[in-house]
């Protein structure tokens, strides 16, 4: 057992007065390349990162489940039985809404709340939270595989995956996509996931970025971004607009070569807003060909043009992020782009080992020239999915 799930483990004993009947971790993750692709039932390729959120699980004989993060060492009960009806009415709110509302979605899946035992459930995590990590997929993702355990309700990954979302969509209330869950759920060492929004298809494809002697830097410029504010449903809306206007149920069902007649009928707005969709899928499908083809080293150029049609067409980029993204390329990366939803966040660079802490060094230096706030930058691996890490010790 690692030091932090033997720690976890002691703290729910101590706290609990019982030891967890296991620990269960799930991780955050990085998108590499596919931005606002997802609800267009597109195509995205994140991985799983080394940053954890660890649930230790055990069960209790009530009926009632409680949660406690570490965060802030607040707890929040229910009686099983009440969760649907406390759902309802609205009444799950502030971080609670993510394990409790995991436990209300697996009953809509098929699991018997009202019969199962209750389950105190302890969080705690090293995913920076509203960092545009997914720190919410990774407290989903690891109770959803602690709880389809111990309640034997015999789910498949994909499933816990679409439990997550749900519990995010319905209990939340924030109306994102599966990536963050598929990502958390599935992904492997120096590996990313491809997935198909439309199908729900999942193909774990190898980076080999340790033999390539690459790494990847996550530039944080700080710029706060929020998925609730205009900008996101803005964009979400000329999609459907323009995918409706093409006379298709979804922006999947155009290629490159519909652009033409796209710039014809479109105004200019939604037609940038479409372009960026339809090459964005098409620069993903290309991530996966040209990784598997020639490698990690051949894939900046297209990093490089995302980060472009983030800027131009899809207009979802800030000036430290364009700040970050040139400053990257200039001091070594061999591709860079923002990722997540837009409008401040994060960027990532591609960027040879040897030269890491050059671009770290030059983009601060870069940020500091234009008076901007002082970026944060890490380094991520891409890393093992949700898993198991301990079972239950006794005394
Ligand atoms: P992101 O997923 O990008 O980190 P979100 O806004 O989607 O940002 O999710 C962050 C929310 O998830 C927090 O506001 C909090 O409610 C919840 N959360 C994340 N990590 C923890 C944690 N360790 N303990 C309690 N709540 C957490
Ligand atoms: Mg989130």
């Amino acid at each position: 057992m690692s030091d932090a799930v033997q720690e976890l483990h002691e703290l729910f004993t101590s706290t609990t007065g019982h030891a967890p009947d296991g620990v269960w971790s799930a991780p955050g993750r990085v998108n590499l390349i596919g931005e606002h692709t997802d609800y267009n039932e597109g195509f995205v390729l994140p991985f799983a990162i080394d940053r954890r959120t660890r649930a230790a699980v055990g069960l209790r004989d009530d009926g009632v489940i409680r949660v406690t993060s570490t965060l802030d060492g607040t707890s929040v009960d229910w009686p099983l039985r009440e969760l649907d009806a406390a759902q309802n009415a609205g009444e799950i709110v502030g971080w609670s809404a993510y394990p409790l509302g995991v436990a209300w979605a697996l009953g809509e899946r098929g699991a018997a709340l009202a019969t199962l035992p209750g389950v105190d459930i302890m969080i705690d995590s090293t995913v920076p939270v509203g960092a545009g990590l997914s720190s919410s997929a990774a407290i989903e993702s690891s109770v959803a595989l602690a709880l389809n355990e111990l309640w034997n309700l015999g789910l498949s990954r994909p499933v816990l995956a679409q439990v997550g979302q749900l519990a995010e969509n319905a209990v939340v209330g924030a109306p994102t996509g599966i990536m963050d869950q598929s990502a958390s759920l599935l992904g492997e060492t120096d590996s990313a996931v491809f997935l198909d929004c439309r199908t729900l298809d999942a193909t774990v494809v190898p980076l080999g970025l340790t033999l390539a002697g690459l790494t990847i830097l996550v530039i944080d410029t700080r710029v706060a971004h929020s998925h609730a504010t205009g900008g996101y449903a803005e964009r979400r809306a000329s999609c459907e607009a323009g995918a409706a206007a093409l006379g298709r149920s979804s922006l999947r069902d155009v290629s490159a070569s519909d652009l033409d007649r796209a710039l014809e009928i479109l105004d200019d707005v939604t037609f940038r807003r479409v372009r960026h969709v339809v090459t964005e899928n098409q620069r993903v499908l290309d991530t996966v060909r040209i990784l598997s083809e020639k490698g990690p080293n051949a894939i900046g150029a297209l990093l490089d043009a995302s980060h472009v049609s983030m800027r131009d067409d899809f207009e979802i980029s800030v000036p430290e992020l364009d700040l970050a993204v040139e400053t990257a390329r200039a001091h070594g990366a061999i591709g860079a782009r923002m990722t997540g939803g837009g409008f401040g966040g994060a960027a990532i660079a591609l960027v040879p080992h040897a030269r890491v802490a050059e671009v770290e060094s030059a983009v601060k230096v870069a940020f500091a020239g234009h008076g901007f706030t002082e970026p944060v930058t890490f380094t991520v691996t891409p890393s093992q999915g949700a898993e198991r890490n301990s079972t239950k010790i006794n005394g």
